[in-house]
């Protein structure tokens, strides 16, 4: 069998990485020389694990942060979300407690737990993250370059992949339905049994050939544009945490990721709230500085209706992005992958099977959808428009359920969606100051004390990064 592969950013490289290791197809990569990737994709999150140990990568880690400017993350941290001065609270990875509904009624009966310190209270992990120590015993994910990371895997489990430069400009058919070869820019073609779409935004295959219907989120999200760079650090020992830093500012948030050479960073914003170059500006005042290079990038925000059609399947960006909060895009690149692999693995996949995947990725891309929402739904930021608009507008309860609507019934913990130990919805909720309506199961046991004097020996980012894998 004969995979072709259309784009050479991070989702191509990680489908021909998975087809090499996983299934016997032979790979043809095709990567325009003039449409540069999106270079973005630098925080992921612990799920990443999962796509490592599937597709057998694991041994190869200490080679992988090395040479990808990789750092470790141990949570995310959001700040100024539910009020313009409110401070930030921590998304750790790692199993949730059983109750939280047990902490919240010791805040409300004690009042002496804010709810800035939640995660820190209920999970360790996040004591990690806030006090900027590293441990690869708890739970963790990796920030890296994310050109690296495409260089890396081109280099380390694709030799046998062939790769060529050129622009796909058209298709032919074999039964008007199952695409038979790609037409590139030089006139010639490409035959496969597979075509895999990882063009990006510009999703030329599912979205340009196969013209397949594409339903926008906008009904929840704002956020449309984004503005990027990386800058140099200040003070390396005391910047080089081990948290992705989101930071809510007048139109959006803004992104901070310790790498090990410098730190990426970001600024999405709604288009609808500001201009292009305004946004620049308060993305320069945010950062302090404008002698960096920046790059703007416009974002399609919504997914296609099915993103596998006939035998071609898109992957990455082509098949939809909900935006870049909660660093949910390369999650949803690996989790497709493990999918599409499962699914491939005694042979052709009926339709049936193409009708499962479709649904599961739907749902996924949905789901998040709704759970990056929240973050805006339950503000109490009144001081711009974009976040009185946040503030005021419906978020489509019928689209919105899933996460939104519990946070205001006892559903929630029937359901028990606030204690799903994957869900992280309830760091969110009650970073947000949402208190759940039930009663606790259990009381909420303090461990912190216990957890700070085991916190204290860890090393620092800095530290560890010094000591195990990078010479200054
Ligand atoms: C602003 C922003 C921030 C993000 N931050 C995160 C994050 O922190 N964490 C996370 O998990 N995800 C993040 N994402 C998502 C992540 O960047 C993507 O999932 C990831 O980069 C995959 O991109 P891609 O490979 O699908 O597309 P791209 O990187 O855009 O690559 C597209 C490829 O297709 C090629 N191409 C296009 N047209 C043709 C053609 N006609 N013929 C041949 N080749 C063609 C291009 O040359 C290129 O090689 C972010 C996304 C954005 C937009």
């Amino acid at each position: 069998m004969k995979v072709c592969i259309v784009g050479g950013g991070s989702s191509g490289w990680m489908t021909a990485t998975t087809f090499r290791k996983k299934l016997d197809y032979e790979v043809t990569l095709i990567e325009s020389p003039n449409v540069p990737i999106s270079g973005v994709g630098e925080s992921t999150l612990q799920h990443f694990q999962r796509w490592i140990d599937f597709v057998g990568i694991r041994e190869d880690e200490d080679e992988f942060i090395k040479e990808t400017s990789g750092t470790i993350k141990h949570a995310i941290k959001f700040t100024n979300f539910l009020e313009k001065n409110s401070g930030s609270f921590y998304y750790p990875f790692g199993l949730s407690p059983k109750d939280p509904n047990g902490w919240w009624s010791e805040q409300l009966r004690t009042g002496r737990l804010h709810h800035n310190e939640y995660a820190q209270n209920i999970n360790h992990v996040a004591l990690i993250a806030a006090r900027g120590k590293v441990d690869l015993n708890s739970d963790y994910a990796y920030h890296f370059d994310a050109i690296k990371y495409g260089q890396f895997l081109k280099r380390k489990y694709c030799q046998k992949v062939e790769h060529i430069r050129a622009n796909v400009v058209n298709y032919v058919t074999k039964d008007r339905t199952n695409f038979y070869s790609l037409v590139l820019d030089d006139g010639s073609e490409v035959e496969a049994d597979l075509f895999i779409d990882c063009t990006g935004f510009a999703a030329k295959l599912i979205g340009e050939f196969v013209e397949e219907p594409f339903v926008s989120f906008d009904h929840v999200l704002f956020n449309d544009s984004a503005w990027t760079t990386h800058i140099p650090y200040k003070d390396k020992a005391k910047e080089l945490t081990s948290v992705t830093e989101c930071t809510a500012i007048e139109n959006g948030w803004v992104w901070n990721i310790p790498l090990w050479d410098n730190v990426g960073t970001g600024y999405v914003y709604s288009s609808k709230h500001i201009s292009k170059e305004d946004a620049k500006q308060q993305f320069i005042n945010h950062i302090g500085t404008d002698e960096v290079e920046f790059k703007h990038i416009p974002m399609r925000i919504g997914r296609h209706e099915n993103t596998w059609v006939s035998n071609v399947v898109a992957i990455g960006l082509s098949a939809g992005f909900v935006e870049p909060l909660e660093s949910n895009g390369l999650i949803m690149v690996h989790d497709n992958l493990i999918k599409l692999a499962k699914t491939l693995r005694r042979g052709p996949a009926s339709q049936l099977l193409k009708e499962m995947y479709n649904a599961d990725v739907r749902r996924d891309f949905d789901q998040t959808a709704d759970f990056i929402a929240i973050h805006y739904a339950f503000t109490q930021r009144k001081d711009t428009p974009y976040w009185k608009d946040c503030f005021n507008r419906s978020y489509d309860l019928n689209q919105f359920w899933h996460y939104g609507m519990r946070a205001y019934s006892r559903e929630m913990h029937l359901s028990n969606m606030y204690t799903h130990p994957e869900s992280g919805f309830h760091y969110v909720a009650s970073g947000m100051n949402i208190c759940p309506l039930t009663e606790p199961i259990h009381d909420y046991v303090d461990h912190v004390g216990e957890w700070e004097a085991a916190v204290k020996q860890l090393p620092t980012g800095y530290e560890y990064f010094t000591s195990k894998y990078q010479k200054e």
